[in-house]
């Protein structure tokens, strides 16, 4: 059998190492279950060497022991001190390579001798000249060097002949990186690459850790003094930020942070998605920037790029996916783990080379969108049933996400959850697959918050969960085979079966509700915001129209103030006509 060759991805935060087997891609754990190995390199207590996760927990209490960020220094003649005696950045690269070699070797149960390495597009000869001296010291014969988007690009491309051009947009902890790639006959080209390689996820760390120490700052404790309580909050803050990346709102907690004239001070402070995307927004900005800038150094425009691809572990902040597509209206790719999909491009590269037949990467997707439906603007109209999704198709799984929906009305005491599958903007044209009720929430005014948590797992079960965010009050459904319920053709005829309910009444927005009070309320609600809509557009109006809409406004009114529900069906009707005619 032909020598294996392993693909490695040594990162600037992280590295990850890689190799075909029987034709599949398998990116090899560190330990068990994890397979990524920090890009950090310590000394211990005892004068050992620490690499990956246990250097990276030294960092916390020994930043001056500890080396991050080696992969920033390649090529340069610094030397960096660790213990008694000093390293060159290739030396400190290379034990970082020594320890993947390792593990694959303990994985595949033979010695390796040959890899492949990435790099940045952007790296210069002496760069990745010294990569490759890396490779060496490690006892690796580096067979090929090759650039990042282009393992991307492979390791969403294996087998198959497209012609395509491929936008790879890479955001990592420390660098940025966004490149044009063509892809003709399985020959991967990077047409032209801009970025930023001081701007990653670090960043947005430490926009969280200014926030905090801003916060404690205000309860008169100064942590910036203490390197220590500086790591450890820095450290809360990236773990606060992967947490806001699948939920709205985090709560960061540290005991004992430092010590004010004898009193321990400990930090306590939640975080919401919304504050800390607007933190990071000007850092997003720039990165959109630069993909506009190596679109013009390949000569192309949006409309000629046919996919765009996220690696780095920081494009899961799910503000970057939904600004990419607004920006450059295509839908982006992220089915192949972000963190890993380098490594794995880097892998089928090693096996192509070692003759090696690869087949596609196997990654477990979810093929729907999953999300509920909530009271919004549609086409200028508050719909209550538009769709928001919270699991986007082809996100790998199992995954968890959740979202905050507010209560509509004051002293709003039930919320009625529905769980859909599809990608409708309507969710009424979606499958309905679960539904429930959360009640006696508090008698608060309306904005009450309720976080909607689904978690999705690989046998396709899901667990929905709806928690009241002031009182921990909370409501959860399993709903089995979320994922094989509904194929394609069902869809289609429960989209048809749906349209025909709504054949003879294209434009009445409110649908017949199976349950007798959610609709009631939900007939409330839209009630009002018909008459709110009425009022603007009243001055638009003919004179015979606008009596009318008048008249049917106060019918409105009277039977909200009676709470008649029965009076409103009709006005609402006829007034919702109206108004769809006024604007159409
Ligand atoms: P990489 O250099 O590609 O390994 O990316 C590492 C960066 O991704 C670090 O800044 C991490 O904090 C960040 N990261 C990892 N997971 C997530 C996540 N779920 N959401 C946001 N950032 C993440």
């Amino acid at each position: 059998m032909a020598e294996k060759i392993i693909g490695i991805d040594l990162g600037t935060t992280n590295s990850e190492v890689a190799v075909v087997e029987n034709g599949r891609v398998t990116v090899i754990d560190i330990t068990p279950g994890h397979p990524i190995l920090p890009s950090f390199v310590s000394l211990a207590d005892d004068g050992s060497i620490l690499v990956g996760e246990p250097a990276k927990n030294q960092y916390v209490l020994y930043p001056e022991r500890t080396i991050k960020s080696i992969k920033r220094r390649m090529g340069s003649a610094d030397q960096l001190e660790l213990g008694d005696a000093h390293y060159s950045p290739q030396e400190i690269s290379a034990i970082i390579l020594r320890r993947l070699k390792e593990i694959a070797e303990a994985h595949l149960g033979e010695p390796v001798h040959k890899a492949v390495i990435t790099v940045p597009a952007y790296f210069s000869d002496a760069q990745r000249q010294a990569t490759r001296e890396a490779g060496e010291i490690a006892g690796l014969e580096v067979m090929r060097i090759i650039n990042e988007p282009t393992a991307a690009a492979l390791s969403y491309e294996a087998n198959h002949q497209d012609h395509k051009k491929v936008l790879v947009y890479d955001l990592g902890g420390g660098t940025f990186d966004v490149s044009v790639v063509s892809i003709e006959d399985n020959v991967v080209e990077v047409l032209a690459s801009h970025g930023n390689n001081h701007l990653g996820g670090d960043d947005f760390d430490a926009k969280i850790v200014a926030h905090l120490v801003e916060h404690l700052k205000s309860q008169s404790a100064d942590p910036t003094t203490s390197r220590k309580a500086m790591a450890r909050i820095t450290r809360a803050a990236e773990n606060a930020k992967i947490a806001l990346s699948d939920q709205p709102y985090v709560r960061i907690e540290e005991e004992y942070l430092l010590d004010k004239a004898g009193t321990p001070v400990n930090l306590s402070l939640e975080l919401a998605r919304h504050d800390y995307e607007a933190m990071i927004h000007g850092y997003i900005d720039e990165t959109l920037e630069a993909v506009h800038i190596a679109l013009k150094g390949a000569n192309l425009t949006v409309s000629d790029i046919d996919e765009v691809l996220l690696v780095g572990g920081a494009t899961r902040t799910p503000v970057i996916t939904e600004r990419l597509e607004a920006d450059l209206g295509l839908t982006v790719r992220a089915e192949v783990n972000p963190d890993l999909c380098v490594a794995t491009g880097a892998a089928i590269q090693a096996g192509m080379l070692a003759g090696e037949a690869v087949s596609a990467v196997l990654v477990d997707i979810t093929p729907y969108t999953f999300g509920t439906s909530a009271l919004s603007d549609r086409n200028g109209f508050p719909y209550p049933f538009t769709y928001v999704p919270i699991i986007h198709k082809n996100t790998p799984i199992p995954v968890t996400k959740s979202e905050v929906f507010y209560t509509v009305v004051d002293r709003q005491e039930v919320v009625e959850v529905d769980i859909y599958q599809g990608e409708d903007p309507d969710a009424l044209n979606n499958i309905e697959i679960g539904k429930f009720t959360v009640e006696n929430l508090s008698k608060v005014p309306s904005g009450n918050p309720i976080v909607l948590q689904l978690s999705l797992d690989v046998n396709g079960i899901m667990n929905v969960t709806a928690r009241e965010k002031n009182t921990g009050l909370e409501k959860s459904i399993r709903i089995d085979n979320a994922l094989t319920h509904f194929q394609e053709g069902e869809l289609q005829t429960a989209r048809d079966r749906v349209n025909a309910l709504f054949a003879d009444e294209e434009h009445v927005l409110v649908k017949p509700a199976a349950n007798a009070a959610t609709s009631d309320h939900q007939l409330t609600v839209q009630a009002k915001a018909l008459v709110e809509k009425a009022e603007r557009l009243l001055d638009r109006a003919a004179e015979e129209d606008r009596e009318e809409m008048i008249n049917l406004m106060e019918s409105i009114k009277d039977a909200l103030r009676e709470e008649d529900i029965d009076a409103l069906a009709e006005p609402v009707a006829t007034l919702s006509d109206i108004l769809f005619y006024l604007e159409s």
